[in-house]
């Protein structure tokens, strides 16, 4: 889960962008297309229009589960939530009851603003994670409920339209100082930085795997010395690489377009938002709700990236 095989990706994407095209060709069409460019399923076999659509309706391809919340620490997704919102919208099979009547298309899965790290409790500093508590709740953002190995609180909720909007407020009212191009352009440069350290630092894991093997070859490295520094080393790898692929999506951003920012920010896809997001906070967290009133802003604390 998770791991996604390269080349059949690529192919997905393709099909994607292909069947989200206005006009878009035919199912078959593209089918045909990928098939001739030499794309194939997992298992190896040509793609059929059956199993190349049932392959990208699938919550999993961007990254969902069977009710359309996130999955934490998925990896790398196939598609973006909105790209997999546009394909279920125009390509689902609607469903029929026993009249034959046109059941409603499944509602779209909501496309989370702060996930990635970017929302954390602010009890106990455990990420948030976007979820609706039931099927037809308003989406929001929660501490998760701990579990084995997982020492997070399970305290803290805010529904995600209070929280998406107290942080754009501030993140626009941010962004429209004086200077605040030259500071992006600084801090996008420190952000391209770490992602050459963690790029480095992801390839070099199969050397650290094989100095730990040959410790333990040589005897210098007890058994279970061994397995825990390669678990802890697997560990380090799957959080660099999620960080490295949350980085990389700051890194890209365009900074330059970024002029009339609530203009950009009201039309800008929602992964451009995010890595704009990423780009001038580290992290927002989410305090637990007190009473009297109501102001979502009393319940976020930014702490703001500065730069080197
Ligand atoms: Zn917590």
């Amino acid at each position: 889960m998770g791991v996604l095989h390269p080349h059949e990706t690529k192919g997905l994407r393709i099909a994607a962008s292909l069947l989200l095209d206005e006009p878009a060709p035919t199912k078959s069409d593209v089918v045909r297309t990928l098939n001739s460019k030499g794309y194939r399923t997992a298992r190896g076999s040509e793609w059929r229009t059956s199993v190349l659509m049932r392959t990208l309706l699938h919550p999993r391809m961007a990254g969902l589960d069977e009710e359309g919340n996130p999955i934490e620490d998925f990896g790398e997704t196939v598609l973006t939530v909105d790209e997999h919102n546009k394909l279920n919208a125009k390509y689902a099979p609607s469903a029929h009851d026993e009249e034959g009547e046109a059941q409603a298309v499944p509602r779209p899965a909501y496309d989370y603003l702060l996930t990635c790290g970017l929302s954390a409790c602010g009890q106990c500093k455990h990420p948030a994670v976007g979820a609706r508590v039931t099927g037809d709740a308003a989406p929001g953002y929660r501490c998760p409920p701990p579990t084995e190995g997982v020492a997070s609180c399970g305290g803290v909720r805010m529904t995600a339209e209070r929280l998406e909007t107290a942080v754009a407020e501030e993140v626009l009212a941010e962004l429209m100082r004086p200077g605040v191009q030259e500071r992006l352009a600084r801090m996008q440069q420190d952000i391209k930085d770490e992602v050459s350290r963690l790029r480095a630092h992801v390839q070099g894991a199969n050397q650290r795997f094989a100095e730990l093997g040959d410790l333990h070859g040589r005897g210098l490295l007890v058994k279970a010395a061994f397995l825990a520094a390669q678990d802890a080393t697997k560990q380090d790898l799957k959080e660099s690489r999620t960080r490295l692929r949350n980085l990389e999506q700051i890194a890209g951003l365009d900074i330059s377009t970024v002029t009339d920012v609530v203009a950009w920010w009201n039309s800008a896809p929602q992964t451009s938002r995010r890595a704009l997001v990423g780009l001038v906070i580290e992290v927002v967290y989410v305090l637990p709700s007190g009473h009297g009133p109501h102001d979502p802003h009393e319940r976020i604390n930014i702490v703001w990236r500065t730069p080197s």
